[in-house]
């Protein structure tokens, strides 16, 4: 069984290049070496299975080493918020990839999944995370790869991806940018053979097509984190490092301050704020050489006060129309 989720391309240019190049690095340092790639779909024989044998061994390498992520590690609990999309792509998902015999007839779920909503809300972590759930290896590919740095071999590209899934079965394929392949503009994606593309995602829902929307029959709005979730993440980053001495006041002034803030946003922000104790010792003469971390005072509010002029929120209210405009009309959450 074979899922594909895919989403929406970022709205910022800078932020396309940046999450394509550091996915498709770090993709590379966790998989498996060319060799071990496509060894590992040979069969006893040494010979590549049926569906693979007329797919150029160049492109199988690549995809063994560029879009298969042997180590997603996302699971569920690391994901703030989102109750409503988490319970529904359980339901719809992850419960049919673990139990295929249960999951058929009127059970059998919805072909299309699509994730969409403004970057840095979560949505390759609801991808990578029904890859961990559900024990599937999960098949990363962004359509700007597929677009440019594959130009002219898309189709083949995809083709081919299909047929390694397959050979991994079950897998997740997680289609970034899924607009720039089902828009309008371009058709890629509907080279795959039907009944093949089973669930997508992404950021520009508007650019979809009357066709690919009626493929894509669960639209989740995944939203800008609540002041609870905001919370969460705070909570959770701090403690994860022994770092967490606010007090509910505080928090409850942090999630004041960043009503608009993305998860992606309050990553970065908890991050910044963390820096205050340490920018402080220096301040005051310390050497870095020499810090002690028992020295160090723990991560306050006014840390965060200073962070917040540092970390801007980085989705526009004008994005948010647009998202909640789509969503209200075409979204499966209310
Ligand atoms: P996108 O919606 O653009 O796919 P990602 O899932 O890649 O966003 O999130 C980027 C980063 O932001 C994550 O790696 C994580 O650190 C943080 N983040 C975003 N949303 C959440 C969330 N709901 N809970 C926890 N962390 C989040």
């Amino acid at each position: 069984m074979m899922e594909i989720i895919a989403r929406q391309r970022e709205y910022l240019a800078g932020q396309i290049g940046n999450g394509v190049t550091g996915n498709l690095a770090s993709f590379k340092a966790n998989g498996a070496s060319t060799e071990k790639g496509v060894g590992l779909l040979r069969g006893p024989d040494g010979q590549l299975p049926q569906q693979l044998r007329n797919i150029e061994p160049r492109l199988i390498e690549q995809i063994s080493n560029e879009i298969i992520d042997s180590n997603t590690n996302v699971h569920w609990d690391d994901i703030a918020g989102l109750h409503h999309a988490k319970k529904c792509v359980n339901e719809m998902v992850i419960w049919p990839l673990l139990r295929p015999d249960i999951f058929k007839g009127c059970r059998s779920q919805g072909r299309g999944l699509l994730l969409f909503g403004p970057p840095g809300t979560g949505k390759t972590m609801i991808g990578k995370a029904i890859a961990g759930e559900s024990k599937a290896t999960f098949f990363y590919i962004s359509a700007s790869s597929v677009t440019s740095m594959w130009v002219g071999e898309g189709e083949k590209l995809v083709r081919a991806l299909f047929g390694v899934a397959r050979c991994h079965q079950p897998a997740v394929i997680f289609v970034d940018e899924i607009d720039s392949l089902l828009s309008k503009r371009n058709h890629i994606m509907s080279m795959s053979q039907p009944g093949e593309l089973r669930h997508r995602a992404t950021n520009r829902p508007q650019d979809l097509d009357e066709a690919a929307r009626r493929r894509l029959t669960k639209r989740f709005y995944i939203t800008l984190p609540s002041a609870e979730a905001r919370a969460w993440i705070i909570r959770t980053l701090l403690n994860k490092d022994g770092l967490f001495k606010l007090s509910k006041k505080d928090i409850d002034t942090i999630c004041k301050l960043t009503d608009g803030y993305s998860g992606s946003d309050m990553t970065n922000l908890v991050k910044d704020a963390s820096m205050g104790p340490i920018r402080e010792v220096l301040k005051q003469g310390g050497e870095i050489t020499n810090l002690k971390m028992e020295d160090m005072r723990s991560v306050t509010l006014k840390d965060f006060k200073d962070a917040l002029k540092e970390v801007r929120p980085s989705v526009s209210w004008n994005e948010l129309r647009i998202y909640e405009e789509w969503n209200n009309q075409f979204g499966s959450l209310s």
